[in-house]
């Protein structure tokens, strides 16, 4: 293993996740630099990894990163790792990766779980364009705002939420995006009580407020983007593309209206066909 910090994703639930490389580098680290000590025992006991292990996070004092730094000045190897899932990832690790590659020291991934990607990934909503917010403000005016701020946002959404919130954040949804808006809950991912419910906003909502067990946990919400809403076709965009597909193939003149009005190429070319139909 090369001298550096090494970013290692641990399990989000299920030690089973944990890869063959991420126990490796973890093992034959000389310093592990952890989110919570006590946490990362846990995981560590059960691969019987012994390398010795200190407290890490963004707000630690300068002895902290100070050893840190001297472990890698004497060229050896640094695993940091959060309570679950990807460091950095609504986790610490930011400033100390900045330091660590600031300071002329190398920095690897060893990729791994991540709740956010675990629950896209089973969410059924569209993952080619997503947005990550994390977690919503918990004061109820600033969740609105910030709801508010992303309701005609057209990426697939994923939040962050505590079990003691979800249901307040629900409600707040169904305010800022409507009820009938798709979404996911994703809860307890590769764990025992492991849920993972799609319906529109107000049914998600119903749900886990008549139900107690719904709001335990660790839980991800996905919400749909916003569904593009198709602008009607005036008579003078018809009477301009039906003039072009006089000199172009209909396929053609469809993408060259659709370039100028900002109309879907589909629903001019359609537009085209249902014309020649009539
Ligand atoms: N770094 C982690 C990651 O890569 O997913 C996230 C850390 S963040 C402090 C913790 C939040 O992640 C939880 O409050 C929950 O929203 C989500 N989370 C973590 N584990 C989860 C699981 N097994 N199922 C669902 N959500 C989970």
């Amino acid at each position: 293993m090369d001298s550096g910090l090494y970013v290692v994703a641990t399990a989000i639930g299920n030690f089973g996740d944990m890869s063959q490389r991420a126990i490796e580098v973890l093992q034959n680290a000389d310093l592990i630099a952890a989110e919570d000590t006590r946490h990362s025992q846990r995981l560590l006991q059960f691969f019987a990894i012994d390398t010795p292990i200190m407290a890490y996070h963004d707000h630690s004092d300068d002895r902290a990163l100070q050893r840190i730094d001297r472990c890698l000045a004497e060229g050896g190897r640094v695993a940091l790792v959060s309570d679950a899932g990807t460091p950095l990832i609504s986790d610490p690790g930011y400033r100390l990766v900045r330091h660590v590659q600031d300071s002329g020291f190398a920095v690897y991934p060893l990729p791994g779980p991540c709740a956010a990607i675990a629950a896209l990934s089973v969410s059924g909503l569209p993952t080619d364009r997503f947005l990550f917010e994390g977690f919503l403000p918990a004061r109820e005016g600033a969740r609105g705002n910030r709801l508010a701020a992303l309701a005609a946002e057209p990426m697939t959404l994923i939040f962050y939420e505590a079990p003691h919130r979800v249901d307040a954040s629900l409600q707040a949804m169904v305010a800022a995006f409507g009820g009938d808006r798709e979404a996911v809950l994703a809860r307890e991912l590769t764990k025992t009580f492991e849920t993972i419910k799609r319906g529109p906003l107000s049914e998600l909502a119903q749900f886990v407020s008549e139900d107690n067990n719904q709001q335990k946990g660790e839980i991800v919400l996905i919400v749909a983007g916003q569904p593009k809403v198709e602008q009607d076709i005036d008579a003078q965009v018809s009477a301009l593309l039906q003039r072009l597909a006089q000199e172009l193939p209909a396929k053609k003149a469809a993408a060259v209206v659709a370039d100028w009005s900002g109309l879907r190429k589909k629903q001019l070319y359609e537009h085209l066909l249902a014309l020649k139909q009539e």
